[in-house]
């Protein structure tokens, strides 16, 4: 028997649902961000469906109170990286594709959901739940968010236009948000929000509506036969009942609805900005979509250091005094002309950045 056969038998019974498009779902890519007890359960649920690519990305490391609620993670695995670990053990459940990236979401170059149909959030923070918002909408991918607290939970879904993870937070919360925004490098206690209860079930029942609204998406590919698109379905599970609204969109959102229209260029992240503006007639006054940090200052000692590293690279503990342990001020730079000395990796420049040239907005990518 071919081994098409043989995925054709093993995927049989859901496939018998009449609008079901196995073909499309083993040619998808899903981005879930969070390895956590609701990323067990989505990744779970991607490898038994058949979904071609699953990326996972989290920063997080296996700790004892993950056992009650991960179904892939055990006592033996504390200390692991989640990322790793959990794409891991799905290809070693399922012949699938998955790999991870162990880091903050924001260290990925922010045209990587361009990379994928779908982005899944398993997320407990804001901070990223908000940048997987913005990012996801520039490149134009719906992305479906879940969150849980005790044995309630909650799952939305946000199209390519419309109503955005932004517009559903108040005016307290953003207000929150945006002061978190200002410090251009977070300690990661800063964006761990409390320990919530949370139990192995509500996990379960939140990660399996999440993962159902995007394989009906990934089957049909049409936002708008998500059921749950620009809606919010919050459960109770204390008295096992649901309630949907329709989550209304903000005029005044800062967050920009529309995706945008970007070039895309391949190239060789070793060669010098200046051989590369050469090159692929890039204009040397391009600027760069997040910043590179040129030097840090210490206003306590006066000491200085010179850093010229993309920002998403670096950590609060890179920016420290080495004299006095003070949070050294960042200087910042976003001409590329500036750097036409260094090559990209030199700059830490991450895969899948923007640079705007001219008005144009151009997606950097590594040349394999
Ligand atoms: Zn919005
Ligand atoms: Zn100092």
């Amino acid at each position: 028997m071919h081994k098409l056969d043989l995925l054709e038998d093993q995927f049989d019974r859901q496939k018998k649902i009449v609008w079901w498009e196995q073909e499309r779902l083993l040619n998808s890519k899903v981005l879930l961000v969070g390895a956590g007890a609701l990323g067990n359960e989505i990744a779970k649920n991607l490898t038994l469906v058949g979904v071609g690519q699953i990326t996972i990305v989290d920063n997080d490391l296996v700790d004892l109170t993950n056992i009650s609620r991960c179904v892939f993670f055990n006592e033996d695995d504390i200390g692991k990286n989640k990322a790793e670990l959990l794409s891991k053990k799905i290809k070693s459940l399922r012949n699938i594709n998955s790999d991870y990236f162990i880091g903050k979401i924001q260290e990925l170059g922010i045209g990587v959901f361009e990379n994928f149909d779908i982005v899944i959030g398993a997320l407990d923070n804001r901070e990223a739940r908000s940048w997987v918002n913005e990012y996801s909408r520039m490149f134009g991918k719906p992305w479906v968010d879940g969150a849980i607290e005790g044995l309630n939970g909650l799952v939305r879904s946000f199209g390519i236009d419309g109503v955005c993870y932004e517009c559903t937070l108040s005016e307290e919360d953003l207000k929150l948000l945006s002061v978190r925004k200002s410090c251009a490098l977070l300690s990661e206690e800063e964006i761990t929000i409390g320990k919530v209860p949370t139990t192995a079930t509500s996990a379960s029942i939140i990660s399996g509506f999440q993962t159902q609204e995007a394989l009906i998406y990934l089957s049909r590919k049409k936002v708008d036969l998500m059921p749950l698109i620009s809606q919010q379905m919050t459960f109770f599970g204390e008295s096992m009942s649901f309630l949907k609204s329709k989550l209304k969109e903000k005029k005044d959102c800062y967050i920009d609805h529309e995706c945008i229209k970007f070039e895309k260029i391949h190239l060789d992240f070793n060669q010098k900005i200046e051989e590369l503006i050469n090159k692929y007639n890039i204009s040397p006054s391009s600027r760069l979509y997040r910043e590179i940090v040129s030097n840090c200052l210490c206003a306590q000692c006066d000491n200085k250091k010179v850093i010229n590293k993309y920002i998403s690279s670096l950590k609060q503990k890179d920016v420290l005094c080495a004299n006095c342990n003070s949070e050294m001020q960042l200087e910042t730079e976003k001409n590329i002309k500036e750097f036409i000395n260094y090559s990209l990796n030199e700059l830490n420049f991450p895969d899948n950045e923007l640079i705007i040239s001219e008005e144009k907005y151009i997606l950097l990518t590594k040349e394999i």
